[in-house]
């Protein structure tokens, strides 16, 4: 029965072929989900596996922006992960899958490794990196020949990418695009858009919190007030590169509406201030409000701040807690202390060193020498103090100084505390 014979062996066939095509869709499926990691992270969707026999024996997603290193391809990390499982330098028996077709730069690392089949999803013209991973299949100068297999879950593949390169232009686009805060009604808001408060230590670098960490690394862009200062700390905790923007009074108008119409597009936007926690003391209160008025979701996480933590340990009474932010250096000086100085409750204001004792003597004026004052400074670092008494006995003990340093926070007891001390 020789078609009984023909037919069962063209079946076996058959199942041998979708054996081999389940098995590269499987392995793909594994390099598109690297893919996706790869562009949560904020880089190009690109993912990698090596296999030997049916073992996964390397992984890689690109890792360009995260790395900020060129070379990092989800080739390069897989093929150096799989050389340090295997324990040689030569993957021999083993097959590549890559959800984009290898550039040169990968096609070489592919030849050096000496990897036989290259197995890719898509081809994409953005990356220019089309045709290159051919060259290494019949190039008689290469020491290598390789089998290269393409368009396994093709349109997977590309549609990773697409997504991905069509959020980035859209996002592009309305960054270009310059619109009055009056321009938002609730229709043009796009979803997903939102203005963090991220407090930031105010001394001590342990003081962030893991959230605020997190929020930053997610951060679309980081608004600060001044970039040179907030780089550093933002390299200190791992918060991949991404657009920084300045923030001083002296842009504050401006800022505070590039920053509702970001938000309004639907980036995340993160405003830290040079410490603490933003919006207070700071020109942040201005954008706060625009995004408010403008609709837009504004949300602070909670953190380090100097009042808060000065009167916390003050000893002062905390029922009543008054804070008016630095004091004005010379015009309107004394009708503001007389003000805030009559207030009830415990009064916490900021002041640099280089003016703490001048400030301390013109309390003094108006309290008198025996109203209750705390000094605190160096807050959360070695040289934490609390300088804690009388307005006089403080003035004193600063004054007798040869200098102050640190970011002064002073409190200043309410009127009934005269009576009681
Ligand atoms: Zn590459």
């Amino acid at each position: 029965m020789p078609d009984i014979h023909s037919s069962t062996k063209q079946h076996v066939r058959a199942t041998n072929v979708s054996e081999v095509a389940r098995k590269h869709d499987e392995y793909m499926r594994e390099a598109l989900v690297l893919a996706a990691s790869a562009a949560e992270a904020g880089d190009v969707p690109v993912g990698c596996v090596v296999v030997r026999g049916n073992e996964v024996v390397g992984r890689g997603a690109n890792e360009i922006q995260r790395s900020g290193d060129p070379t990092r391809h989800a080739e390069m990390v897989a093929i150096e992960e799989a050389v340090r499982t295997i324990g040689e330098k030569f993957l021999e028996e083993c097959t590549l899958y890559v959800t984009l077709e290898p550039c040169a730069m990968c096609a070489g690392a592919i030849v050096l490794a000496r990897i036989p089949t290259v197995v890719y999803g898509a081809a994409d013209e953005k990356t220019g990196a089309c045709r290159s991973v051919f060259e290494i299949l019949d190039n008689p100068q290469l020491n290598h020949r390789a089998t290269v297999r393409t368009g396994i879950l093709e349109q997977e593949c590309s549609a990773i990418l697409s997504d991905f390169f069509t959020v980035q232009r859209k996002r592009e686009t309305t960054d270009n695009v310059v619109k009055t805060q009056a321009e938002y009604g609730t229709s043009s808001v796009k979803p997903g858009g939102v203005l963090w408060l991220v407090p930031t230590p105010i001394g001590n670098l342990d003081d962030m919190t893991l959230r605020a960490v997190k929020t930053l690394r997610e951060a679309d862009v980081i608004v600060c007030e001044d970039t040179r200062h907030s780089s550093p700390m933002l390299k200190r905790y791992d918060v991949p590169k991404k657009p920084l923007l300045s923030y001083h009074e002296h842009n504050e108008r401006d800022r505070a509406r590039e920053i509702v119409e970001r938000v309004a597009s639907g980036q995340r936007v993160a405003l830290i201030s040079d410490a603490g926690m933003p919006g207070i003391s700071d020109p942040g209160y201005r954008a706060v409000r625009a995004c408010i008025e403008a609709g837009l979701t504004v949300t602070a996480l909670p953190g380090a701040s100097a009042m808060i933590t000065a009167a916390a340990a003050s000893g002062l009474p905390t029922d009543i807690l008054t804070f008016v932010g630095f004091p004005p250096q010379k015009k309107g000086r004394t009708a503001f202390l007389e003000r805030v100085l009559r207030q009830p409750g415990t009064i916490i204001m900021y002041e640099s060193p280089y003016r703490i004792v001048d400030l301390m003597r013109d309390i003094e004026q108006i309290t008198g020498p025996d109203r209750q004052a705390v000094v605190a400074r160096e807050l959360s670092k070695l040289h934490e103090e609390y300088v804690r008494g009388t307005v006089h006995y403080v003035i004193d003990v600063l004054a007798s100084r040869a200098s102050v340093k640190g970011e002064c926070v002073v409190l200043i007891g309410g009127e009934i505390e005269v009576g009681e001390s």
